[in-house]
């Protein structure tokens, strides 16, 4: 048969269930490819004898007619998600060598469905960046280059490695976290798919934590289809984790293909930022006609305190991170460099342990937590939020479905070209996105068309509360109408 890494996930699935296609045969496949394209960079830990004896299971399985929804399915699984008994680093020198005793709640269940563990993917160093660059493990690449040229590019963070190596056809898709925009940003990068899920509905039990009232998981694949199927594996209630909602979880998959007429987009007009390219304003305004000629009605809509959102998010997202980085002092587990007394360890382990980016975020946000500065800026942020969240509600309480942007200001760029002098270069990238982790929305990357150095560019999709069913049949209705992505041949391989 022809290559099966070739076979989108649904396509796979479903020739795993008509035994044309055996789990182990995918996954030796996967196993081959994933070695040869090590010059990528995008896995940290490579797990080949528990991928193999999970696919020989879910051969047994499929054997028996049984099996769950992602029976013999392989993926990848960024290294923020703790796995049990594989070393999960959150990309940091810190964690290098943490093997976790448990797993996480949404891996189980990706487990508990049948999929396959690749291994564990690379990313930003505690999941802060946009560019996969601030990873202890260095950067990743992405598998798409400019035409005619070999530049390096990134395949944007923080979950590059997750995005890279679903582009690359290293897996069939990948758990993604995103805080401010590191499932859609990447995924917005790499011509692949990627969903923020609402915040609650997703655990982020055995995540490790970067900012905990934005952070959520959700997964990237290389269409809508495989991204719903993904989806319904990883959502649900979990009452391990405070902040998850008990509301059912749908068959996501039933909304790909599902009509979107009637539906009202919303058109933010602050999104028209100054200095946007060209074909970022022409790529958004193909999107509003896809809608449009789908059926949808098209609405101007405003969203006031849109300005404000990434300075906000670049106060709160530090201050949480230097409250939850507060763990890592080199006492319980991960790394212990010694130190003098236990005062001097604390400082010689985080000094040691932690990255440049890091670092600054754990000063911004000890600084903005203060007590001479905590009102002037955590608590002003935090108002700040409540007006962007209010923004929000006021269009959707107005009859608006879903809310259609840019999912990013650019191409992808290439590794070393931002933000090495001014970090605010850096994270001028998450403009569009940090809004609706802001506000705790779902939100959408769906490919919509390339730049002209010919790299993809991807439109953003933001829904209500728990309503990601309309952004998959929004999303599909876009990728129906968009040039086909036609994810790179392998010029990496080995
Ligand atoms: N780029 C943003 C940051 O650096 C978002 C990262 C994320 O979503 N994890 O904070």
């Amino acid at each position: 048969m022809t290559d099966p890494t070739r076979l989108t996930l649904a396509e796979a699935r479903d020739a795993l269930v008509s035994k044309s296609l055996s789990a182990v045969e995918l996954t030796d496949a996967y196993i081959g490819a994933i070695e040869a394209a090590r010059s990528l960079n995008g896995f940290v830990t490579e797990t080949p004898e528990i991928a193999r004896k999970m696919a020989a299971n879910s051969d047994a399985t499929l054997a028996r007619g049984e099996g769950g929804p992602l029976e013999g399915i392989p993926l990848g699984i960024k290294d923020l998600y703790c796995t049990k008994g594989v070393t999960t680093t959150a990309g940091s020198r810190i964690l290098r060598d943490f093997v976790p005793p448990y797993e996480s709640t949404v891996s189980s269940q990706l487990w508990r469905d049948g999929a396959v563990m690749l291994g564990k993917l690379n990313l930003d160093e505690f999941a802060m960046g946009s560019s996969n660059e601030t990873s202890h493990f260095g950067p990743v690449t992405s598998p798409w280059r400019k035409p005619g040229q070999n530049a390096a590019l990134v395949p944007g963070g923080s979950s590059g490695g997750s995005a890279a190596a679903v582009a690359a056809r290293l897996c069939l898709g990948a758990t993604a976290t995103d805080t401010g925009g590191s499932i859609r940003q990447p995924a917005a990068f790499t011509g692949t798919v990627g969903i923020k899920p609402t915040y609650g509905r997703c655990s982020r039990y055995g995540v490790v934590a970067f900012a905990s009232s934005l952070d959520q998981a959700g997964p990237i694949a290389r269409n809508v289809r495989d991204t719903a199927i993904l989806m319904r594996s990883m959502a649900g209630y979990d009452p391990k984790d405070a902040t998850s909602v008990d509301v059912p979880v749908p068959n996501y998959e039933t909304s790909v293909g599902s009509s979107v007429k009637g539906k009202t987009i919303g058109i933010p007009k602050e999104y028209r930022i100054e200095g946007m390219p060209a074909e970022i304003e022409a790529l958004w305004h193909q999107g509003i006609a896809w809608l449009r000629d789908a059926g949808a009605t098209i609405v101007d809509v405003s969203l006031p305190h849109t300005k404000y959102a990434l300075p906000a998010y670049y106060i709160v997202a530090p201050a949480e991170a230097s409250s939850n980085l507060a763990r890592y002092d080199g006492v319980r587990y991960g790394l212990r460099v010694p130190g003098r007394d236990i005062g001097d360890m604390y400082g010689q382990t985080r000094a040691a342990g932690f990255g440049k980016e890091v670092r600054r975020r754990i000063m911004i946000g000890t600084y903005v937590l203060s007590a001479g500065y905590y009102d002037a800026y955590y608590v002003k942020a935090q108002k700040i939020r409540t007006l962007i969240k209010r923004d929000f509600e006021t269009v959707y309480a107005a009859g608006v479905d879903a809310l259609l942007t840019p999912a990013t200001p650019s191409a992808a760029f290439a590794v070393g070209e931002k933000g090495s002098g001014d970090p605010v270069e850096m994270y001028l990238n998450d403009v569009f996105t940090v809004t609706v982790n802001m506000a705790g929305l779902p939100g959408i990357a769906v490919p919509g068309g390339s730049s002209a150095d010919g790299l993809p560019l991807g439109l953003q999709l933001i829904g209500r509360p728990f309503d990601e069913e309309t952004l998959f049949s929004l999303a599909e209705v876009i990728e129906q109408a968009a040039p086909k992505v036609h994810l790179p041949d392998a010029w990496w391989a080995a």
